[in-house]
């Protein structure tokens, strides 16, 4: 079973890697599917997202590859022979923002389904977005993030 796990990933988070971690069980093989092109303000490029992931990912996880997508999440599963997506839960309005996602994900590519792994209960507050907020205010994300995103939450924002 292969799986793709979309994001912005601007930048990995404890939240993210504790959900990739879990998910590496599940899956023979899981790709992290870095979104070249958000709507939303991105900190980092796509290349520096990347880098950070794939130095932050644990390395007994040998079944994880980290990849650049543009265009439709779904069309880059299929693309990849994956049958899932992988997704992220946190309390509050994530659900109903991924299960209108996923009806349209599905109603595109009626053969790729959806699976969610509930956030972990220490993640459930951490965003990305809050995370660049804080670090840009000079707070600590030390317990929140990797420490190669914290040195490079520091030079950003130095
Ligand atoms: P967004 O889709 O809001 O840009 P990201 O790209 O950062 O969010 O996250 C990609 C996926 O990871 C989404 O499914 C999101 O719900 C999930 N996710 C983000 N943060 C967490 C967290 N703290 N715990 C579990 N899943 C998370």
């Amino acid at each position: 079973m292969k799986g793709i796990y979309p994001g912005s990933f601007d930048p990995i988070h404890n939240g993210h890697l504790d959900l990739i971690q879990r998910a590496s069980k599940l899956f023979d093989h899981l790709t992290v599917a870095v979104y070249s092109e958000p709507e939303k303000n991105i900190l980092f490029s796509a290349e520096e997202r990347v880098k950070l992931i794939e130095n932050s990912i644990d390395s007994n996880i040998n079944n994880v590859d980290i990849v650049v997508f543009s265009g439709l999440a779904v069309e880059f599963a299929k693309n990849l022979k994956a049958e899932f997506i992988l997704r992220g839960l946190r309390a509050g309005f994530d659900f109903e923002l991924e299960f209108e996602m996923a009806l349209m994900w599905k109603k595109l590519q009626p053969d790729i389904d959806v699976v969610c792994l509930m956030s972990s209960l220490e993640y459930q507050f951490v965003y990305s977005s809050r995370i660049k907020e804080v670090s840009r205010l000079g707070g600590n994300v030390t317990d929140l993030v990797p420490s190669n995103v914290v040195d490079a939450l520091k030079v950003k924002f130095e």
